[in-house]
């Protein structure tokens, strides 16, 4: 049975490219989250001809909803037949924006040299449409199987996901009374298991200060100079320790292994000009701010992640009268690793030295994607990103994956569906 299921994969190597193709020329960047339903009503048609159940979520109330771009979600599900476990495949529709840079069209979903190319080709729609095929080809070899599966294209994945999975997981479409495994087809390389990620903490750091003449700042009281301060001690006591900080997650690259802090951004006085002679009033700035983007690892605490920002602050205000500073949150995000002796995880593993001839490598994203929303709204531990696709050439200009590629991840996924929902699978 695993033979022909391999086969019959193989044989369907063009349609994962061709699926792919048509997935990248409905262009779906997001901002603003352009022709969403398009692509859930092209591939839920498509599923619904192949005997699935599909239902379209839009996304209603979440911060994104319009009228003029709606958050739409496609979920499909086929019911084996008997009892047992559903896995589930989530993909995010999504693409960002084209950027500089290109030499094909970004929307055009051309093959050169084996690889389609486009904006998402690589993240993620050579992943989704992977798992779709590999889905399908599963349903027609092994119609006999238990539980069920499904295949999710949701939205909002790039601007954190608020209109897709989280709103998804919300409404109870990730709980574990219906979902007992997740993969995320996210690119990762076709031999590595992504486990999870590490947290985040965004944040504000305003300092304060007082207005006066230009020509006279002693009567003022500069706000950007104390942030000078801050990002000097920054430099001198708080970078040495993140870097110090080290985890035994398996993040990819390497520098990542380590707590980081990056300063998204930095403003303070008279708004910048956009042509840069033009004048600005002589005024001392009375405001500065900074954003901050500190990824934190497993072992990390998020109150203490917060605390040792405002101890850093503290120190500061001790050297400098009348220092004034406030930190406001923007978001954040906790860590999360699905362990490597988890269900789905021990399945992927499984399938890829089958296909692969090599054990999996294990890794953990630098950033975060939307497992955090089914782990922590979903409760649903038992998830793993695996898919094909380049990590690096994401976001990248002439993006592509390879459709070698995409054939061997979606043996690797259909021989996971095997393993858990054969008729001699590991489903209860
Ligand atoms: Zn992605």
């Amino acid at each position: 049975m695993e033979d022909d299921l391999m086969t019959e994969i193989g044989a369907r190597r063009d349609e994962i490219a061709d699926l792919t193709r048509d997935l990248v020329r409905i262009p779906t960047s997001n901002p603003p989250g352009l022709n969403y339903r398009e692509i859930c009503d092209f591939l839920g048609g498509r599923l619904e001809r192949r005997g699935f159940d599909v239902e379209h979520v839009r996304a209603e109330g979440t911060p994104a909803d319009s009228d003029a771009h709606p958050r739409w979600n496609m979920i499909a599900r086929r019911d084996g037949a008997g009892p047992g476990d559903c896995v589930h495949f989530n993909s995010h529709h999504d693409v960002v924006e084209v950027g500089h840079g290109w030499t094909v069209d970004p929307f055009g979903g051309e093959i050169r040299d084996g690889r389609v190319h486009g904006r998402g080709a690589c993240d993620m729609k050579g992943g989704l449409a992977a798992s779709v095929v590999a889905v399908e080809a599963f349903c027609d070899m092994v119609p006999d199987f238990r539980g069920a599966v499904e295949i999710s294209a949701t939205a909002d994945e790039e601007t954190g996901g608020r209109g897709g999975v989280a709103h998804l997981a919300e409404n109870g479409w990730f709980s574990p009374e219906r979902v007992q495994h997740v993969i995320i087809p996210e690119p990762l390389n076709k031999d590595r298991i992504c486990l999870g990620h590490r947290g985040v903490w965004w944040a504000e750091i305003e300092t304060k200060g007082r207005i006066a003449h230009g020509s006279m700042p002693f009567l003022g009281d500069c706000a950007v100079r104390h942030m000078g301060a801050v990002l000097e001690e920054m430099e001198r006591t708080l970078f040495p320790l993140l870097a110090s900080k080290r985890t035994r997650m398996p993040v990819v690259p390497d520098g990542a292994r380590s707590s980081t802090l990056n300063i998204n951004a930095i403003h303070g006085g008279e708004p910048e000009a956009e042509n840069p002679v033009e004048p600005q009033a002589p005024c001392v700035p009375d405001r500065c701010r900074i954003v901050i983007d500190r990824r934190f690892l497993i072992e990390e605490d998020i109150s203490a992640v917060k605390r040792e920002v405002a101890d850093m602050m503290e120190r500061v205000g001790a050297s400098r009268p009348g220092f004034e500073y406030e930190i406001r949150d923007i978001s954040e995000v906790l860590p999360n690793m699905t362990e490597r002796d988890s269900p789905v995880a021990v399945a992927v593993a499984g399938a890829i030295r089958r296909i692969l001839g090599k054990p999996p490598d294990y890794v953990v994203s630098p950033g975060t994607y939307d497992q955090k929303h089914i782990d922590r709204i979903g409760r649903l531990k038992n998830c793993v990103a695996y898919g094909p696709g380049i990590l690096e050439l994401a976001h990248q200009p002439d993006e592509w994956v390879g459709i070698d590629d995409m054939a061997d991840s979606a043996k690797v996924m259909a021989l996971t569906l095997l393993d858990i929902l054969g008729p001699e699978g590991k489903s209860r």
